[in-house]
């Protein structure tokens, strides 16, 4: 056995003293423990990280979403103040596409203010050089909840799927959350609560009420999506982009990620990313039961295309040298192709906004 990792260390004693814990817990300790977290404490993003996301590959993902906001932002009647809010902005590459794109109009420019809500203060450093050059106010938060009231158009890109998730099993007496013990030697071993959730499945659709004895079920607190609802339920609008099904469904699709390659997410806790698929439709009716309205979940890259990717992508190709067109090619490929190195149907879109709001950029009418 190789030495435990700091974080390791310090779960086994939280076990040792206050018994098995939830995976949701887990998860979230491997994350953002303040230590040891593996957002708290590094950059883990591009070629020489664990992993690529969407804004990382090409400019052109931000500056579709940039142009996105400014469209929503004429939508919501020009308000003549409104927060751009980021969830989780990673490095800040997104915004930084996003705002070069948006603040062409000197309107929307004046109107806005802009909020990257993150909890690892290594990013928000990286960030914060990211960002040095921009001319609009920036703010810094831990939580959304920190961020002022007002007019709002939230972004995130690969957030939710970094929120802890819950592990249920099917028993014969009902659902079991499921837990992380110790063995004898003082590894970790899985294991169930013993007690069933109360009524775990009351309002889950047919398919998970059915679900054959032993099926796992991911699920993740409602608690994110009735605050980013409750927020743009009123003059605001909010896109989430994340790999995920469309439907709720049995299944484990917790990973761990490191150097670009699967892991097994309890060894090493700390220092390899960890996440599990969205289950959009849990996420959008929690937020509809907000008051808010859903749009999608819609392919990325329906979306993309939607919004005009291949344009875009002509325009910087005019300019380009060969290699330089090449890179485009690819990454335009990477970003829309449904092959398995492609995000295109991988990753889902999906809105929360005023159910005053029609169809939003890129959202079938
Ligand atoms: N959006 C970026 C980064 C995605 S990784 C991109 O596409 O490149 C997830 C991001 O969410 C990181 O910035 C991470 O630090 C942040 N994060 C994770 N959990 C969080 C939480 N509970 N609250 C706020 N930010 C969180």
């Amino acid at each position: 056995m190789s030495e435990p990792s700091p974080l390791e260390k310090e779960i086994r004693r939280l076990i040792a003293v206050g018994g098995p814990m939830p995976i949701a817990r887990y998860m979230s300790l491997c994350l953002t423990h303040p230590q040891h977290g593996y957002y708290m404490t590094r950059d883990p993003f591009g070629v020489g990280g664990d992993f690529t996301t969407a804004p990382e590959v090409s400019q052109i993902f931000g500056e579709l979403l940039g142009l996105w906001t400014l469209s929503v932002w004429r939508m919501l009647g020009e308000p003549d103040a409104i927060k751009l809010i980021e969830l989780g902005p990673g490095r800040g590459t997104m915004m930084r596409d996003a705002l070069r794109a948006a603040k062409v109009l000197p309107k929307f420019r004046e109107a806005l203010s802009v909020h990257m809500v993150e909890i690892s203060p290594t990013l928000q450093q990286v960030q914060r050089a990211t960002l040095a050059d921009t001319d609009v106010p920036i703010s810094w938060h831990r939580y959304l909840l920190d961020v002022p009231e007002g007019p709002s158009i939230i972004l995130g890109n690969e957030y939710l799927d970094a929120l802890p998730v819950h592990q249920v099993v099917k028993q014969p007496d009902g659902w079991h959350e499921r837990v992380i013990g110790l063995k004898s030697n003082g590894e970790f071993a899985l294991g169930l609560a013993p007690d069933p959730l109360p009524q775990f499945d009351r309002f889950m659709p047919k398919k998970i009420k059915e679900a054959p004895l032993g099926a796992i079920f991911e699920w993740r607190n409602d608690i994110d999506a009735f605050d980013i609802a409750r927020r743009v339920r009123e003059n605001g609008a909010a896109l989430f982009i994340d790999y995920g099904h469309v439907e709720s469904d049995i299944g484990e699709t917790l990973q761990s990620v490191n150097e670009h390659a699967f892991s097994d997410p309890l060894s090493a806790p700390g220092l390899a990313d960890i996440t599990a698929h969205v289950d959009f439709f849990i996420f959008g009716q929690a937020a509809e039961s907000m008051g808010a309205a859903v749009q999608g979940p819609i392919t990325q890259a329906k979306f993309l295309r939607e919004l005009g990717i291949d344009a875009r992508a002509d325009a910087l190709r005019r300019n380009a040298t060969p290699e330089q067109a090449a890179t485009i090619n690819d990454a335009v490929a990477r970003l829309t192709e449904s092959s398995r190195t492609g995000m295109g149907d991988l990753f889902k879109v999906i809105a929360i906004c005023d159910p005053k709001l029609g169809p939003l950029p890129g959202f079938p009418s």
